[in-house]
């Protein structure tokens, strides 16, 4: 069987399993396609099933979640985890909270949590989990009622060499707080490496906060320096203006660039003399403010209303980090006709697969989100080896070994691409050096 035949064989079977999950189809379709010429070159892997193992979640945790709202009503969510792969080590990948949230949209995510935390060279397996509850417009004793009822659940199947899981949207230290507190207490036991995303008063690691970030700009700067350039005075556009956005508007200028646009889900602010991270950080990180307040302490600069907007602005790199689907291919081709050099993903999924398509075909340089974003996750690796050592490194010891992975990602992904026929082509070589890595120790693991 060529490996075009096999990937379509398993496919199919994906999508007779798994009926109206849109986004695991979709996750499973574009990963597999870049998988073909791997199958070509090995065929002890279709003998072995590697595909349809992997496309099979390990295990799947639904239940309810039961929590009483201020006013003495009962609620009921539904909660998930999924324990996708564990061949290279626990099951890693984080909660997430947003009243979207269901089997489809967990098992995708645990899915490329798989191949993303095998890129990063840990010993870190693939699952992800969550409930429809919206912290939104909830109090923190109510987030704290559900948090409680969620853990005396997910604490009979989650531990130190398990699963452990982290923060995603809706997750922060807040939530990873009560829900460390609650596992603590019904488990009496201090597992600090349970969860990571810890405050640092009780295990958290220092760096987390600019992980992503910060590796976001060491994969790109790795993908320019290997094309001969830099972000020595280069004009940058970065959507968002949350975590990812912020740390890496940060470390983009600390390499010498010019970051001049941010956004919110409302529009975009434009400073042509280089964004005032302060003023931002102030607005966003203290205040939760709206990104046009901008101008109250920066009057030269302009706000846009319209987020999808900010890829009109000339600019040599882009770094959407945002979120899903916010660069489209009208966005893409705009970006293009201005001469863009570079697009990296900071968000997840935030290039659209024909904007993609339309970017490499013009031959802009694209970092992939499973790549590029991939920096929390190592981090929240490192956290947990601080946390098995009984020890804290300084922010210089986390943010050096930081880089090292985000420089091997890139380079084993570019290595993967060329041995596998397409240089150049960072998204597959991702796809590709993520794969073998789970399909070997798969294979040496046996039929299991
Ligand atoms: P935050 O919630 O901190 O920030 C998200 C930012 O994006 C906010 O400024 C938000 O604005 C803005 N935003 C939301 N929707 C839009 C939109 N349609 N157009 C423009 N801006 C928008 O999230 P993070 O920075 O943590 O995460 C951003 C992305 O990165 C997500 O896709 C996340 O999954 C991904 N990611 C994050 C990691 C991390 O460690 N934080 C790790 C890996 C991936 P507003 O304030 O108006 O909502």
């Amino acid at each position: 069987m060529s490996g075009r035949e096999y990937v379509n064989k398993v496919i199919s079977e994906v999508e007779k399993r798994n009926l109206g999950e849109k986004e695991f189809l979709d996750a499973v379709t574009e990963v597999l396609n870049s998988l073909v010429p791997v199958f070509d070159k090995h065929p002890e892997y279709i003998k072995e099933g590697i595909l349809e193992r992997l496309v099979e979640p390990e295990r799947q945790i639904f239940f309810r979640v039961p929590w009483i709202d201020d006013k003495g009503n009962v609620q009921v969510n539904r909660g998930f985890r999924v324990q996708f792969n564990s061949a290279i080590g626990p099951y890693k990948g984080g909660l997430r909270l947003h009243p979207s949230v269901n089997q489809s949209i967990i098992k995708f995510l645990g899915f490329e949590q798989t191949f993303k935390n095998s890129l990063t060279g840990l010993p870190i397996g693939g699952g992800k989990g969550g409930s429809d509850f919206d912290p939104k417009g909830k109090s923190d004793r109510e987030v704290m009622r559900f948090c409680q009822s969620f853990m005396s659940e997910l604490y009979k199947h989650i531990g130190l060499d398990t699963d452990v899981p982290a923060g995603d949207i809706g997750v922060g230290a807040r939530e990873i707080g009560y829900l460390y507190g609650y596992y603590k207490k019904i488990k009496n036991a201090n597992d600090q490496g349970v969860l990571t995303g810890k405050g640092l008063t009780y295990g958290g690691s220092l760096g987390r906060t600019e992980a992503t970030g910060y590796g976001l700009v060491y994969f790109t700067e790795e993908m320019l320096n290997d094309n001969n350039t830099s972000f020595e005075d280069k004009k940058v556009v970065i959507s968002g203006s949350g975590n990812v956005a912020i740390y890496a508007c940060k470390k983009a200028t600390e390499l010498g660039a010019k970051v001049v646009a941010l956004s919110d889900s409302n529009g975009y602010i434009y400073d042509e003399n280089g964004i005032n991270l302060d003023v931002v950080k102030e607005i966003k990180e203290v205040r939760r403010g709206r990104i046009k307040e901008y101008l109250d302490k920066v009057p030269t600069a302009k706000y846009v209303e319209g987020c999808r907007k900010i890829w009109e602005i000339k600019c040599d790199i882009a770094l959407p980090c945002a979120t899903q689907g916010e660069l489209d291919i009208e966005s893409a081709k705009i970006l293009i006709k201005n001469g863009v050099k570079v697009v990296s993903e900071g968000a997840n999924m935030p290039t659209t697969l024909d904007a993609i398509e339309e970017l490499q075909k013009s031959g802009v340089m694209f970092g992939p989100a499973k790549a590029a974003n991939a920096g929390g996750v190592a981090c929240s690796a490192l956290e947990m080896s601080q946390n098995s050592m009984r020890l804290s490194w300084t922010f210089e010891e986390v943010d050096e070994k930081l880089k090292e992975i985000m420089v091997n990602i890139y380079k084993n992904s570019k290595n993967a691409a060329e041995e596998y026929g397409n240089p150049g082509n960072i998204l597959m070589g991702a796809n590709i050096s993520g794969f073998v890595k789970v399909a070997e120790a798969m294979m040496a693991q046996g039929i299991v």
